[in-house]
């Protein structure tokens, strides 16, 4: 009876590590799908620039939540409308674990103090560089009714939203790291040859 308990006892171990271990590839699976579904580097659209948005309605706060799972489910902290292939000035973006959403988003003030730090992009897949941020931003626009939005941000908010607001005037990581970082990125990022391909 003790033996067939330790054996019992032994199954539930199992199961529940099973069990964590399918809800890691579920998470990375839906992560894979979210990817598949943002823009990624080469993507031509990542290169323009987004249009002021002035009307907001039932359209744009479905853009708006359809981004916000797009971030979470690709387990990013941040995501602009033209990774996803809508050229319009918004992006939404996580603070101390709350979704916010800034719409015609203006940058008003930045501290002068910068910091130099690894940054990655749910647009530009495996590659992690060095991008000098302003440590502070104010940073000012709208919510998706239209209402005045203002939010003073330190690291590492003020990294991700000054990271955002770059997308949205078509620019990247790639652009803001130094020459031979670029240079590593870029060949990372070129097509590999297929072994054995003719
Ligand atoms: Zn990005």
């Amino acid at each position: 009876m003790a033996e067939h308990e330790h054996e019992h006892q032994h199954e539930h171990e199992h199961d529940e590590t099973e069990a964590a271990d399918e809800e890691e590839l579920e998470r990375a699976a839906r992560r894979l799908v979210a990817l598949s579904r943002i823009r990624q580097y080469g993507d031509p659209v990542l290169r323009m620039k987004g249009r002021q948005v002035e009307r907001f309605d039932e359209e744009l706060a479905r853009l708006v939540e359809r981004m916000t799972t797009l971030m979470h489910e690709a387990q990013g902290v941040g995501l602009a409308a033209t990774q996803v292939g809508v050229l319009r000035r918004l992006f939404v973006f996580v603070d101390e674990g709350e979704d916010h959403v800034l719409v015609n988003p203006v940058l008003t003030k930045r501290s002068k103090e910068t910091s130099t730090d690894e940054e990655g992009c749910l647009s530009i897949q495996g590659v992690l560089v060095p991008v000098e941020r302003s440590l502070e931003v104010t940073i000012e626009g709208a919510d998706v009714s239209g209402e005045p939005q203002r939010f003073e941000l330190v690291e590492p908010t003020a990294r991700i939203a000054q990271h955002e607001l770059d997308h949205l005037d078509g620019v990247l990581i790639i652009d803001r790291t130094d020459e031979e970082s670029r240079r590593n990125a870029l060949a990372k990022l070129r097509p590999q040859p297929v072994l054995g391909a003719r």
